[in-house]
């Protein structure tokens, strides 16, 4: 069976229930390990608790996401920190900067964003970054806060000649499944001029369901199944006309030089 690496899930989002044979269907499915990225404070715990349960097969990333940014309490990035020494593998995510939502705006997004940049960069760990068409703002974050030397761009819709600016800060280029909707196929051309050493492979499960063909394991009101992940995987492959052993090993070869191990 061939074995394949999602580099970012939300396995703690309630939506998906006990996730518990959550990861039993995704071991059977043949997903080898997975990154779990928290999205606020209120989430820490519950990722904390996945990633001791399942030491071999889970990363943590912990992080507030941009649609999260207002409900950052005082002195959260003390406790973030905290957290991050406590987990020497753990990474940095899911942060980032989104206009697409009206609410948190920017204002409330950036500094909460541009903390977690300074931090990662502090502690050496690699970040996991939410960008939805803010790309000037992102530059301009990192203006004043340089991304750590590993860092993901994930779920990536931006065009070839982003990529190409953030390929020398040292970005990885993580596909979602969604992105295999045919009126989405910009993304995979994208995908076909990147370098196949900064291509990561992702479910963002329970969000970004791929189109019906490549969903092997239905869940109810459309969220995404994190063992949806080899039938993306071979999607994929297919698409960038490379057999599917073969980008599951660069992914998963990847996915480990990014975050380490
Ligand atoms: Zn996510």
């Amino acid at each position: 069976m061939i074995a394949w690496t999602d580099a970012h899930n939300h396995l703690q989002d309630p939506r998906l229930g006990d996730p518990a044979p959550i990861i039993a269907s995704m071991k059977l499915a043949g997903v080898d390990r997975c990154i779990v990225n928290a999205t606020r404070e209120d989430d820490w715990s519950a990722v904390e608790n996945l990633a001791r349960a399942e030491p071999d097969f889970i990363r943590p990333a912990f992080g507030i996401h941009p649609w999260q940014a207002h409900t950052a309490s005082p002195g959260w990035q003390t406790r973030l920190a905290a957290l991050l020494e406590k987990h020497p593998q753990a990474s940095l995510g899911e942060c980032g900067i989104d206009s697409w939502v009206d609410a948190p705006s920017l204002a409330i997004q950036l500094p909460v964003f541009i903390d977690q940049l300074r931090l990662a960069r502090q502690l050496g760990r690699p970040i996991t970054i939410h960008s939805l068409k803010a790309w000037g703002v992102l530059f301009d974050a990192f203006a004043e806060a340089s991304p750590p030397d590993r860092f993901v761009m994930h779920s990536y819709g931006g065009s070839i000649e982003t990529a190409r600016r953030l390929l020398p800060l040292g970005a990885y280029f993580s596909f979602s499944g969604h992105f295999l909707h045919p009126r989405k196929s910009a993304v995979l051309e994208v995908f076909r001029q990147l370098p196949h050493d900064r291509i990561l492979l992702e479910t963002d499960a329970p969000d970004m369901l791929p189109p019906p063909e490549s969903i092997t394991h239905p869940l109810p009101e459309n969220h995404n199944h994190p063992a949806n992940l080899p039938a993306i995987g071979q999607a994929l492959a297919a698409a960038l006309g490379m057999p599917a052993t073969e980008l599951a090993d660069i992914t998963r070869d990847n996915t480990r030089r990014c975050f380490g191990g």
